[in-house]
C-alpha cells in the first residue's frame, strides 16, 4: 500500500496522465502512464506500466466521452482498478501559463482558479483545457489536493532585459512579456545536473529542448536567465509545425496584402509552418532525415542553423559557456542532429566525441573539450509529481494569496 500522485496534462483533445507511487526510500516511482486521446471524436484509452508493459489500448464510446469531465471520469474508473490497494493523495496539473504571478507551483483553490482563468487570453489554445482538467477533478473529488505546475514558472527570475520586448511600457504592464515555456523540462534538467554532471551544475549551461515543440534556455547556477521562447510558444527555434522567430512585418503584410484574419494566421503559425511547412514532407525529424527531397534537407539545414545561432546568442546572454545539454525527443534520440549542431558550434570550444554521441552516452564531448556536451533525458511529469509531493508537505509552493507580483 503506497500513496499515489496522479499527474494530468489536459490538451485540446487528449488527457495525458502518469501515476507515481511515493516510495519512502527513493522518492517517486512511475507506476503507469498513458492518455485518453480523441476526446470528442474517437476516444481511446492507452496505458502502459512503468516497466513498459502494455496495460490498456481500448476504444471508448464516443457518446460517453465527449469532454474532459467524462474522460476524467473514465480514467478514474480505470485508475480505481489499477491502483487497488494504493491511495490517491493528490493530483498535479501541467498548466501552460502562470503569468507574472507564479514563480513556483500553486496549491489550487478558488482564488488560484480565478487567477488562472484571467490568463486564458495569454494562452487561449492551452489554458482552457488545463483548467477543464482541474475543474473535472474538483467536481469528482472536491477534497483531493490539486497543484498547478506552470511551464512559465522556472523563467520568472529572468533579468528585465530578457523579460521585455522593445514596446511601450504600458503594453509590458498589461502582460506582453517574454514569459518563456518548457520550464518544467528545464527545471528537471537543472535538478539532474548536480548528480549527472556536477562539474557544470553551477556553471553557464545552455539546454536545448528539441521535441515537436522546441526551445533553448540559458541557465547560470541552475537558474534560468534567458529562453528562446517569448510571449507564446511560437518564438525562437523552428518546430515541427510552428514557425519560430518571424519578422512581425510578415504578419502585417499577410493581413494587409493577402487578407489574412486571426484564424488564418493562427493556423499558419501554429500548424502549417516549421519543419512541415518548410519541407512540405513531414514535421518529424526522422522522416526528414530519411528523405531525399531537397526541401527536406533544407528544412533540417534551417533547423540546425537556427539552433546553432541561438546557442551563440544564449552564450552571449550568460557571458560564456561551460556546457550544452540536449534533451527531449530529438535531442535525446538523434545523434545526427546533435552532431550537426556541435560541428557548427565548434568555434565555441565544443569538441564532439563522435563515438560517444553515436552510442548515446550521457557525455558526448571529448575529455579536453572546453565546452562539455551532454544528453540528459527530460521528465516533465516527474517534475510535476515532485512539486505536488512537496506541496503536500507544505514546501516551495505558493497559494494565490502569496503569489509574488513582479
Ligand atoms: P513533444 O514535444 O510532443 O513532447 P517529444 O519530446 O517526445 O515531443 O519529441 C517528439 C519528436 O521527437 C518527434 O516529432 C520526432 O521528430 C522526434 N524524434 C523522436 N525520436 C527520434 C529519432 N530517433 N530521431 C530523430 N527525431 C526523433
Amino acid at each position: 500500500m503506497a500513496d499515489a500522485i496522479l499527474v494530468l496534462n489536459a490538451g485540446s483533445s487528449s488527457l495525458k496522465f502518469s501515476v507515481f507511487l511515493v516510495d519512502g526510500a527513493d522518492g517517486l516511482a512511475l507506476d503507469s502512464k498513458g492518455q485518453i486521446e480523441g476526446i470528442g471524436t474517437q476516444p481511446r484509452l492507452i496505458a502502459k506500466a512503468g516497466s513498459g508493459e502494455k496495460l490498456a489500448e481500448d476504444a471508448l464510446p464516443a457518446d460517453e466521452v465527449a469532454g474532459h469531465a467524462a474522460a476524467l471520469s473514465r480514467l478514474g474508473d480505470w485508475l480505481g482498478e489499477q491502483l487497488e490497494g494504493h491511495s490517491l493523495v493528490a493530483v498535479g496539473h501541467r498548466v501552460v501559463h502562470g503569468g507574472v504571478d507564479y514563480g513556483a507551483p500553486a496549491v489550487i483553490d478558488d482564488a488560484v482558479i480565478a487567477r488562472l482563468e484571467g490568463l486564458v487570453s495569454l494562452a487561449p489554445l492551452h489554458q482552457p483545457h488545463n483548467l477543464a482538467g482541474i475543474q473535472a477533478v474538483r467536481e469528482k473529488l472536491p477534497d483531493l489536493p490539486q497543484v498547478a505546475c506552470f511551464d512559465t514558472a522556472f523563467h520568472r527570475g529572468h533579468p528585465e532585459v530578457a523579460d521585455r520586448f522593445a514596446i511601450p511600457d504600458a503594453l509590458y504592464q498589461e502582460g506582453i512579456r517574454r514569459y518563456g515555456f518548457h520550464g518544467l523540462s528545464y527545471e528537471y534538467i537543472a535538478q539532474q545536473l548536480p548528480e549527472v554532471a556536477p562539474d557544470i551544475a553551477k556553471g553557464r549551461v545552455v539546454i536545448a529542448h528539441l521535441g515537436s515543440g522546441a526551445s533553448m534556455c540559458a541557465i547560470k547556477d541552475g537558474h534560468s536567465i534567458e529562453s528562446t521562447m517569448g510571449f507564446t510558444a511560437l518564438d525562437g527555434l523552428p518546430m515541427g509545425t510552428r514557425c519560430g522567430a518571424l519578422d512581425p512585418g510578415v504578419l502585417l503584410f499577410l493581413m494587409a496584402e493577402k487578407g489574412y484574419g486571426i484564424k488564418d494566421l493562427e493556423r499558419l503559425l501554429y500548424h502549417d509552418c516549421g519543419l512541415k511547412g518548410l519541407s512540405d514532407v513531414s514535421n518529424d525529424v526522422r522522416d526528414l532525415l530519411a528523405s531525399e527531397a531537397p526541401m527536406a534537407r533544407l528544412a533540417l539545414d534551417y533547423f540546425v542553423h537556427r539552433i546553432a545561432r541561438e546557442l551563440g546568442a544564449l552564450a552571449a546572454s550568460i557571458e560564456g559557456l561551460d556546457a550544452v545539454v540536449f534533451t527531449a525527443g530529438i535531442g535525446e534520440n538523434s545523434p545526427e542532429i546533435r552532431e550537426r549542431v556541435c560541428r557548427k558550434a565548434a568555434w565555441l570550444g565544443i569538441d564532439l566525441d563522435e563515438a560517444a554521441n553515436a552510442a548515446g552516452k550521457t557525455r558526448i564531448s571529448k575529455a579536453g573539450s572546453a565546452v562539455s556536451v551532454w544528453v540528459v533525458p527530460t521528465d516533465e511529469e516527474k517534475m510535476i509529481a515532485l512539486h505536488t509531493w512537496k506541496a503536500l508537505q507544505g514546501e516551495t509552493v505558493t497559494g494565490a494569496g502569496q503569489a509574488a507580483a513582479s
